[in-house]
């Protein structure tokens, strides 16, 4: 891929899943990865293995849904590797599975604090940053429940479609300055957290694997690899986009 090489790249949620696959492909692209996450033993985990392949990252401990915590994330980046080129704000959870009446207001405020605000958060420390620099690139992770409703998770719902209008509003507030803006939705992913999910709601996980029209559930890689791609030169006209990557399920 086309100018990740030398580059400098945040990801959140890189201790685990799709965050871990996005970090590994930046680094094996060439750049420098701030591995950011609220659970330092999967982040150490994930620096090691990029190390281990030649690559270069260090790990922040960070709370998405914290100001300082991110600000001091965007300043870690800048003054290890001199400057903020990527981000990935991908960290996020799940919540709680409940009919919408019987959601607590503690589980909203939760799942909207991480999964929304924590991008809102990311994206106002990164932008200056980036465009100290020159311009750059920042990806979302929304999901496929930021397209259609699933019943069961409201909160997360509403927290996926509020990551696609953050998006879309940075892109239009940035674009002219050179940071181009995305989002991602992926479809059932192999990951801890649908393994979790899974446990929990297993219709739901079991119905959306059966209903892909690709006849599978994702990779992590097959995200992370489509993230450090929108970031790429590869991508320099695309954004204010969200890319589906589900295998067609909100394609039927
Ligand atoms: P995961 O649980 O494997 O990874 C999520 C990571 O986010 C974990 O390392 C966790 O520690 C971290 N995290 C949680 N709260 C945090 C906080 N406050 N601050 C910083 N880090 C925090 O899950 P995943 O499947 O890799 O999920 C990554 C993203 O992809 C999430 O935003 C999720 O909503 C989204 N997503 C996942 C799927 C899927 O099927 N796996 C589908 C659609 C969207």
């Amino acid at each position: 891929m086309n100018g990740i090489q030398d580059a400098v790249a945040i990801v959140t949620g890189a201790s685990s899943g799709i965050g871990r696959a996005a970090a590994e492909r930046f680094a094996a692209e060439g750049a420098s990865v701030v591995a950011a996450d609220v659970d330092p033993e999967g982040g150490e985990a994930t620096v090691e293995s990029i190390r281990d392949a030649g690559g270069e990252a260090t790990f922040v401990e960070t709370d998405v849904s914290d100001r300082d915590d991110v600000d001091a994330m965007v300043a870690e980046a800048v003054d290890r590797y001199g400057g903020l080129d990527f981000a990935f704000n991908n960290a996020g959870i799940e919540g709680t599975n409940e009919s919408m009446v019987d959601q607590s207001d503690t589980d909203w405020e939760r799942v909207i604090d991480i999964n929304l605000k924590g991008v809102f958060l990311g994206m106002q420390a990164e932008i200056p940053a980036m465009l100290d620099d020159g311009g750059g690139a920042i990806v979302n992770t929304s999901s496929i429940a930021g397209i259609v409703g699933f019943p069961g998770v409201s909160p997360y719902v509403a927290s996926k479609h509020g990551v696609i209008g953050l998006t879309k509003n940075a892109a239009l507030e940035y674009g002219r300055e050179g940071v181009r803006v995305n989002a991602i939705s992926p479809g059932v992913i192999r990951t801890p957290m649908v393994e979790r999910s899974s446990a929990e709601n297993p219709e739901m996980v079991e119905g959306v694997s059966e209903a892909t029209p690709i006849g599978r559930i994702g990779e992590p890689e097959e995200i992370g690899d489509a993230a450090v791609w929108l970031c790429s030169d590869d991508a320099s006209f695309v954004t204010g986009e969200t890319m589906v990557i589900d295998g067609g399920y909100v394609s039927q």
